[in-house]
């Protein structure tokens, strides 16, 4: 019973979805079931500090057959004790920490140094590879499209506008060929040169958003993950050839490999007060939602 003393290893930036591995340590859950850790892993689990992307849907393929695998969270080991999901108190990268995969079953788990096989659900996790791409690509147009309403510098996105998405989002969602990202317009936003009024031609500003997706996408443009390191804390990032340039954005999720795959790209905004302040969702959606 020995916890694993390296990252687990992770393959599903580059797009796969499976993977073949060795156990390298079981543990048992309150609640019976088991949080299996192997070496290396083509699943996506769900970021606990950051949960934008949800886990994939997999299986396990062991000595004993086929496990559903019920969750998919990240784990962190220090000083011999492993954290799991909602447990772990720091960030995945924390310096000290190693982090894993846990694959959460339910009835009999492998045995530790057995081989083992995870199958991913190819067809939702293309689903949600676009519905984080789109959300990517939105949030630059959000940027690009609020970037006059600014009335002090503020710090730049990937594509040089200020960065309203990241020094204002609440919350980022990703489904299947969608996302919603939450947006608080309030005192510390309007501190950093944000105007309450920015919002007030959303017409407008929709309009902008989708035009400039329109653009992008029918341009067609590479997408792919670069992982410095292919353990699950490496510091990966979203790059992206748009007309404009190439772009990269801090991401640890899964991508479409192209823009063109995307279909339509449209976004609406539905703004919503709250105690102190308004609240803007934009919901992204992909087109081949609509197949
Ligand atoms: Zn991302």
């Amino acid at each position: 019973m020995t916890l694993p003393s390296t990252d687990t290893i992770i393959t599903y930036p580059s797009a796969e979805t499976r993977s073949q591995g060795v156990v390298i340590h079981v543990e048992p859950l309150p609640d019976g079931r088991s949080a299996v850790l192997l070496d290396r892993t083509a699943a996506h689990p769900v970021d606990t500090a950051w949960p934008d992307q949800p886990a994939d849907r997999a299986a396990l393929h062991t000595e004993h057959g086929r496990l559903e695998i019920i969750d998919l969270v990240t784990g962190g080991i220090h000083e011999d004790r492993l954290h799991l999901g909602a447990d772990l108190p720091v960030r995945t990268g924390t310096e000290g920490w190693v982090f894993v995969v846990a694959h959460i079953i339910d009835g009999a788990a492998p045995g530790e140094g057995s081989t083992v096989r995870v199958e991913v659900d190819a067809e939702y996790r293309a689903a949600l590879s676009a519905g984080h791409t789109a959300c990517h690509l939105a949030a630059l147009a959000l940027d690009a499209a609020l970037a006059n309403q600014w009335t002090k510098p503020a710090p730049v996105d990937a594509l040089g506008n200020p960065a309203f998405d990241s020094l204002a989002i609440r919350s980022s969602r990703i489904g299947p060929y969608q996302s919603d990202d939450v947006y608080r317009l309030g005192k510390s936003l309007r501190r950093k040169g944000f105007p309450a009024t920015g919002f007030n031609d959303l017409e407008r500003i929709t309009e902008e958003v989708n035009g400039r997706l329109a653009t992008w996408i029918a341009g067609g443009g590479a997408v792919r993950i670069a992982a410095p390191s292919p353990g699950l804390s490496g510091r990966r990032s979203w790059k992206c050839r748009l007309p404009e340039g190439d772009v990269s954005i801090p991401c640890g999720g899964t991508h479409v490999s192209d823009l063109a795959e995307l279909g339509a790209v449209t976004i609406t905004l539905d703004p919503v007060a709250v105690q102190g302040a308004t609240e803007i969702t934009m919901r992204t959606t992909a087109g081949r939602s609509h197949r």
